[in-house]
């Protein structure tokens, strides 16, 4: 079982190095923002409770988010490991994943962040609200807020993986190939 929690900022291209490992590796990719808007698009009871938030460029509540991941966690039990995108963002959420992992006799392998600067992915947002249809994505303000959001939720998570001694940063400006290269030379580095 290998279990990697894939870390860095809003736009930092984690779901995009998500789509190349999981095949690579053979892992059940977890993006947390995408299972919130499917239960948005749907309009599910999750969905409803979560979208005032989403659209605002906050966080949603620890609550309903620790308690999604393990759903999905729970429905691919039979997996190589888990490739975890967009959790945890609070330490809240990484002790509840700690925890969660260590009823099962499983544990968070590695946390890789992808490293880039503020300015450059402000504008990658922006461009990818062209097209996304993502609200969030197309307001300069509530971008500015997900990063307000991550510097003061998110951030604090670096040191609690360092603490574990589980913490590995990439450079993730490049192109998308290279980018997966030097996270594929430390997901070797692991075995
Ligand atoms: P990005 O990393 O580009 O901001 P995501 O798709 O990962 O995009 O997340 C979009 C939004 O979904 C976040 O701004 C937040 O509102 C919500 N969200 C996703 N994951 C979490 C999480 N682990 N905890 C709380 N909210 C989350």
């Amino acid at each position: 079982m290998i279990n990697i929690v894939l870390f860095g900022k809003p736009g930092a291209g984690k779901g995009t190095q998500a789509d190349f490992l999981k095949g690579k590796y053979n892992l059940t990719h977890i993006s947390t923002g995408d299972v919130f808007r499917y239960n948005i698009k749907n309009e599910t009871e999750l969905g409803k409770q979560a979208k005032a938030f989403m659209d605002a460029g906050d966080l949603v509540p620890d609550s309903l988010t620790i308690k999604m991941l393990q759903d999905e966690v729970e429905k691919h039990t039979g997996t190589a490991g888990f490739l975890f995108d967009g959790f945890p963002r609070t330490v809240h959420q990484a002790e509840a994943l700690d925890a969660f992992l260590i009823s099962k006799g499983w544990e968070v392998t590695a946390t890789i962040a992808l490293e880039a600067d503020d300015e450059v992915l402000v504008q990658r947002l922006l461009e990818r609200g062209k097209t996304s249809g993502r609200p969030d994505d197309q307001d300069e303000a509530l971008i500015r807020n997900r990063y307000q959001e991550y510097n003061h939720k998110t951030a604090p998570l670096a040191d609690f993986y360092k603490n574990q001694k589980k913490f590995y940063e990439v450079d993730g400006i490049g192109s998308i190939q290279e980018v997966t290269e030097r996270l594929s030379l430390v997901i070797d580095s692991l075995n």
